[in-house]
């Protein structure tokens, strides 16, 4: 595998300096593909969180002051300096992550993409002339980057969820500071160490690792962080929002997900078993748009099945790394457990397991992919997001009862269906109550669209030219006497 003991920082990044927590401490970072420890990065608290924010408070005047094509300049050549790195990014995301290596690369192209078009989006942040209603005046708005932006990942994506939040914070002319999973520090590290060889100036990107209670609790709290940016449970993200409501910060929040993939008598069968293999298993399951419940219509039901769990015992469940490698381990064994609790509780409510059912022979992290079949809404995973390689399927006989049990759930963010009814694609459209919509097709995710989800899962979009909006503020401005 190659190389990437180059792009390994074990510091914090705070005011241009690569710095230990303040006491020493570290927090080892492993494989989860067979429990090696990798690397120790610090175990920081509130005391870091401050100086990283006073550091990117003192930065940003000067770096939101800087020439737009200056800072262009710099997110260009941010984005060419992931793809000088592409190939070891990716073996670094996958030996901390555990991901298939050709995820990886397809992760780090995309943090490479959502830089480049941010720095294009950073072009277009227009303001407005607005009719005036009172002769003599001249009303006009225009767009300021908001502060001080605090960005916390998850370890499921810790590459491109970046470029989606430094990349449209850094165009916009924010200063920032990253605080990655604890699993997966430094897919978020390495990013520090590209914007200081870029030349982003000291202070603009800061970058540290530790206690996500001491650390977030001091950016909830500090007044000089104008906006927080989240990825992750939405449990979490409801205490950030209610732990930052005291300083009225702008939040973004893309959190979980609980993703129908409907299958109507009509599907392209073939198309249909391939769309859900990847919108089921990739990363293990563990992505906020995979799907966690796949409702199959009476007609198709019993061939979609048979298909569908013959493609999931066929994928390959190896380390990331090893050769056409298609399931990784999951993330660490409290994942482990919670996957085996939901094909429990399932079997003890009537589900049957068709495939797999079982931790993998390979031991460890990995575990078996699994299709459950009669599944019913009482089964916990009907409710909960399941971040793992089971597929429930569900029999359903109308389009009405799959689009309500579809929507049945507090999160809004992915949908999936397969239909050559070009009318009920529209109904579809209308009535799914959910930020993202895939129909015939599962892949539908890049720069260019507002990724975002409704109802609990989240706040605001993230990509298209709605991701850089919620990095800026809106000023207006009425001169009269004219
Ligand atoms: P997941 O269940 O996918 O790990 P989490 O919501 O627990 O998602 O974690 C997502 C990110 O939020 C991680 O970087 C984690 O360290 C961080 N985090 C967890 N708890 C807190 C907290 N109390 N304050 C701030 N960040 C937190």
């Amino acid at each position: 595998m190659t190389d990437f003991s180059h792009l390994i920082r074990e510091a914090n990044l705070i005011d241009g300096q690569w710095v230990a927590a303040d006491d020493g401490g570290t927090i080892d970072v492993t494989n989860p593909a067979d429990g090696t420890v990798i690397a120790r990065v610090p175990n920081s608290g509130a005391t870091e969180t401050q100086r990283a924010i006073n550091s990117a408070h003192t930065a940003f005047p000067e770096y939101a002051a800087m020439p737009l094509s200056e800072r262009v300049a710099l997110m260009r050549r941010l984005h060419d300096a992931i793809l000088d790195n592409h190939e070891a990014m990716a073996a670094m995301l996958t030996a901390e992550q555990g991901k298939p290596l050709s995820e990886a690369r397809g992760e780090v192209a995309s943090s490479a993409a959502y830089v480049l078009w941010f720095a294009e989006e950073a072009r277009r942040t227009n303001g407005a002339i607005i009719p005036a209603p009172i002769p003599g005046r001249k009303l006009l708005t225009t767009r300021h980057p908001v502060g001080v932006v605090a960005a916390i990942t998850p370890w499921n994506f810790p590459s491109s969820m970046l470029g989606r939040k430094l990349g449209p914070a850094l165009a916009a002319g924010c200063t920032t500071i990253v605080k990655p999973a604890s699993a997966t520090p430094l897919s978020g590290l390495v990013w520090g160490h590209l914007a200081e060889q870029c030349g982003f100036p000291r202070g603009t990107v800061n970058v540290l690792t530790g206690s996500a209670r001491l650390i977030g609790g001091e950016i909830t709290s500090n007044p000089k962080v104008a906006k927080i940016t989240f990825t992750g449970s939405t449990a979490i993200g409801k205490q950030l929002l209610a732990e930052a409501a005291s300083t009225v910060k702008r939040m973004s929040m893309e959190l979980g997900g609980n993703a129908p993939f409907i299958v109507f008598d009509d599907a392209d069968l073939e198309k249909a078993v391939a769309g859900a293999i990847i919108a089921k298993f990739r990363n293990a399951g563990q992505t906020c748009i995979c799907t966690n419940r796949l409702y199959v219509q009476s007609g198709i039901y019993d061939r979609f099945a048979s298909a569908f769990s013959k493609a999931v015992s066929d994928l390959k469940v190896a380390p990331g790394n090893e050769e056409g490698a298609e399931q990784g381990p999951l993330i660490d064994a409290a994942a482990l457990e919670k996957i085996s609790d939901f094909v429990a509780d399932a079997k003890a409510k009537g589900g049957e397991v068709i495939t797999g059912g079982a931790p993998h022979s390979r031991g460890g992290l990995f575990y078996q992919p699994t299709v459950i079949a009669d599944a019913t809404a009482d089964m916990r995973f009907s409710t909960e997001e399941i971040f793992g390689p089971i597929a429930p399927l569900y029999r359903f006989d109308t389009e009405d009862e799959a689009i309500n049990a579809a929507n049945d759930t507090d999160y809004g963010l992915a949908a999936y269906a397969y239909t050559r009814d070009i009318g009920r694609v529209f109904r579809l459209q209308d009535r799914l109550e959910y930020g993202l919509i895939g129909i015939n097709e599962v892949l539908i995710v890049s720069p260019e669209i507002p990724f975002g989800g409704l109802k609990e899962s989240g706040l605001g979009k993230e990509g298209s030219w709605q991701g850089i909006d919620d990095y800026l503020d809106t000023k207006f401005m009425c001169i009269g006497g004219i």
